[in-house]
């Protein structure tokens, strides 16, 4: 994990900074993007916001919006954008989000980037870090993750295999692929992705703060390569 020397002056940074700063992730499936967020909101200490997340917190909660989230979800439909914009700055209004947030999953269409920025105002810094993976690296990644049919616990024949081949170490129940781990149906979701997200990258280049980063590599590493560019940021922030 994260050494101390690192973390620690990178979050003195963040604390110092005038303003806020916020995070927000782009990738394929499968590069890593839940993961690193985590890291991050430990590292920072910021929240994690993943707009999956939030939908069904606000379900269960069954507060206004929620409720209406619900009745477009009982009957197959998407959640509308500006109900679940709703969501997030409701959400981000809260004392812990003062100093920033991670942004997981979200904005996904160009459209949505458009409509939370508009609402974000410019007051609010940005940055948008895309993880970068080719499509054959994603499909070696995804294509390998196995998940335990009855407790769901999941595993990855290289990074995180099972002790005995094929069976669950907490339950010992069978590892299966889900359907969405299968390369045809990835396929489907990188076309998709790809689809969705080429204006959202060309618009982040263009109007705001993009980086990329290269997936292709440890999560230890990408983390590493995050953490460097957070603190030229932080630094410039800091002394502007
Ligand atoms: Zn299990």
């Amino acid at each position: 994990m994260l050494t101390a020397s690192v973390a620690l002056p990178l979050l003195e940074a963040r604390k110092q900074a005038k303003q806020t700063v916020v995070l927000i992730l782009l990738g394929p499936p499968g590069a890593g993007k839940g993961t690193q967020a985590e890291m991050l909101s430990e590292t920072l200490q910021i929240p994690h916001i993943s707009t999956g997340d939030l939908l069904r917190s606000n379900i269960k909660a069954k507060g206004e919006l929620g409720e209406t989230a619900k009745v477009y979800m009982d009957q197959g439909k998407l959640v509308p954008d500006n109900l679940i914009l709703d969501m997030l700055f409701a959400r981000v209004a809260k004392e812990d989000c003062q100093k920033g947030y991670i942004l997981d999953g979200f904005p996904r269409t160009l459209a949505q980037a458009k409509a939370y920025h508009q609402r974000l105002g410019d007051e609010i810094k940005t940055i948008t870090l895309n993880l970068e993976l080719t499509n054959e690296m994603i499909i070696d990644r995804l294509s390998k993750r196995l998940t335990c049919k009855e407790c769901n616990a999941p595993y990855h024949l290289t990074f995180s295999p099972s002790s005995k081949k094929g069976i669950c170490d907490h339950c010992g129940g069978p590892l299966i692929q889900r359907n969405d781990d299968k390369e045809e149906i990835i396929l489907k979701r990188l076309t998709i992705y790809q689809t969705q997200t080429a204006p959202l990258i060309t618009y982040y280049s263009k109007e705001k703060l993009l980086k990329g980063i290269s997936s292709n590599q440890s999560i230890e590493n990408v983390l590493k390569e995050i953490l460097d560019y957070l603190r030229e940021i932080y630094r410039s922030i800091n002394t502007s």
